[in-house]
């Protein structure tokens, strides 16, 4: 069948098996797991078309931008690339499975962490004393980095200190080099890995209970094989229908996902887990990081191994405005871990897109939007304390707040946010980060 016919058969296949589950009595678990993996398989063969003919935001490895003043549109994304929201009901289980005295964090109440995949069966076992480890990484194509690269660390971090559980850090050296036009030499990618580890490790991870890795130094023996092993498991088809590979891609291009996927397998972890190949895998990471993920989980029950499990972030918007994500090429939408306090309340006041009014006696009349004020934005990803950030958005809205304040609001949080993180950062050392990027047993048993 070609693919057209695939995703149509798939589709129809999926309709059959939902109308069963619809009536079936019992029986509901095999048909459940069944209709996780043909939404899978129909994911790694480009999704399911969304039909509505409208346009559509870009939202893949590489690139995301939206059509809409408010930026991605997040529901519309959990349908096309099939995940599941996390609602209430998830929220309440975490809750209930880490205790009272740590609170759920911000970004799961904010639903800044938005959709997951198989958090339910990850949770089943680790109820049942099978705890899961965390797997989450990150490309180093400069020396700095911006907010938006803490949002996954930050979420992972509070996991690893909630749930108290191992964690393997990525760093794609090897992607970086393959994919930047600017960066022509693989020891120029090597280094900025072990630069960009010092952030990382800046927010607060436990180091017996971490290991980071660049993948030019760690990419061999049991990962190798586990590479192979997946690559051998995806046509090239399947490649250019999720990544938009095409006859012009370099072959490393080609070869690089499942370099990315076989973390997800603690078997690539030997020193860690004992050569187990079966200890279930939590990955949090921006949405934009799905693709890699879809193709792991279809080929995971192929090798008998279990899928990742996956929670999904939003991403913080470019101060330029809702439409487009803070990203390093540009410099006016991004504050830097390295800016300094006057740089940030520069940034902010300067740039920070509004959604008050034109004048002052406008607003008070009107009001602002929070929806589409960058600053306010921000806050929900930045200001931990809820009733006063609900204080801020009451007050903005209803005008009572001006848009110099609310700005002010925020450069205040960021410059502490930025200083802390600076100053946590220079504490770390050389022989810190190689003691965190050296393969070794943590502090764990398996
Ligand atoms: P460049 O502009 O050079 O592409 P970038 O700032 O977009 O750089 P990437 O290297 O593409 O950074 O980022 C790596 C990953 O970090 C992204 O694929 C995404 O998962 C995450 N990330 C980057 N920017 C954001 C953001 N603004 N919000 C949330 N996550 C982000
Ligand atoms: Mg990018």
């Amino acid at each position: 069948m070609d693919q057209p016919a695939l995703i149509f058969d798939i589709n129809r296949q999926i309709k059959d098996v939902r109308m069963q589950m619809q009536s079936a009595a019992g029986g509901m678990t095999r048909l459940t797991e069944l209709f996780g993996e043909l939404k899978d398989k129909a994911a790694v063969l480009g999704g399911e078309p969304m039909g509505d003919g409208q346009e559509e935001d870009v939202v893949d490895p590489w690139t995301v931008e939206s059509t809409s003043e408010k930026g991605v549109d997040y529901d519309k994304l959990i349908t096309k690339f099939g995940s599941t929201r996390i609602d209430d009901a998830l929220k309440e289980r975490v809750q209930k499975l880490i205790g009272e005295q740590n609170p759920i964090h911000h970004f799961l109440r904010r639903d800044i962490f938005f959709s997951h995949r198989d958090m339910g069966p990850v949770l089943d076992l680790y109820e049942m004393r099978i705890p899961f480890y965390l797997y989450t990484g990150l490309g180093p194509s400069s020396e700095a980095m911006h907010l938006g690269h803490l949002l996954p660390f930050i979420m992972t971090r509070w996991l690893q200190k909630v749930f108290d559980v191992p964690l393997v850090i990525q760093m794609t050296d090897d992607e970086k080099f393959l994919w930047k036009d600017n960066l022509k030499d693989p020891e120029e990618t090597h280094r900025l890995a072990y630069e960009n580890a010092k952030d990382i490790i800046a927010c607060g991870f436990e180091e017996n209970k971490t290991f980071i890795f660049s993948d030019f130094d760690y990419v061999n023996g049991a990962f190798y094989k586990m590479v192979c092993r997946i690559q051998k498991l995806v046509t090239f088809n399947q490649a250019k229908a999720i990544f938009g590979f095409d006859g012009s891609s370099n072959i490393g291009h080609v070869a690089f996902p499942a370099i990315q996927a076989a973390p997800s397998f603690s078997g690539v972890f030997p020193q860690i887990f004992n050569g187990k190949e079966k200890i279930p895998c939590l990955i949090p990471c921006a949405i934009d990081q799905d693709p890699f993920f879809r193709m792991t989980r279809d080929a995971a029950p192929r090798m008998g191994l279990l899928k990742p499990a996956l929670i999904h972030s939003k991403f913080l918007p470019s101060l330029l405005g809702p439409k487009g994500k803070m990203s390093s090429s540009i410099n006016e939408s991004s504050i830097f871990l390295t800016d300094s306090a006057e740089v940030i309340r520069k940034k902010v006041l300067r740039y920070a897109y509004s959604g008050g009014q034109a004048t002052e006696k406008e607003h008070r009349e009107k009001g602002g939007d929070c929806d589409i004020d960058v600053s306010f934005q921000f806050l929900r990803f930045f200001m931990e304390d809820d009733a006063r950030l609900e204080q801020i958005r009451q007050d903005f809205s209803s005008g009572k707040m001006l848009t110099a304040d609310l700005k002010q609001e925020l450069v205040t949080v960021l410059q502490k946010l930025v200083a802390e993180h600076q100053q946590r950062r220079a504490k770390v050392d050389d022989a810190t980060v190689k003691r965190f990027m050296t393969p070794r047993k943590l502090n764990f048993e398996y």
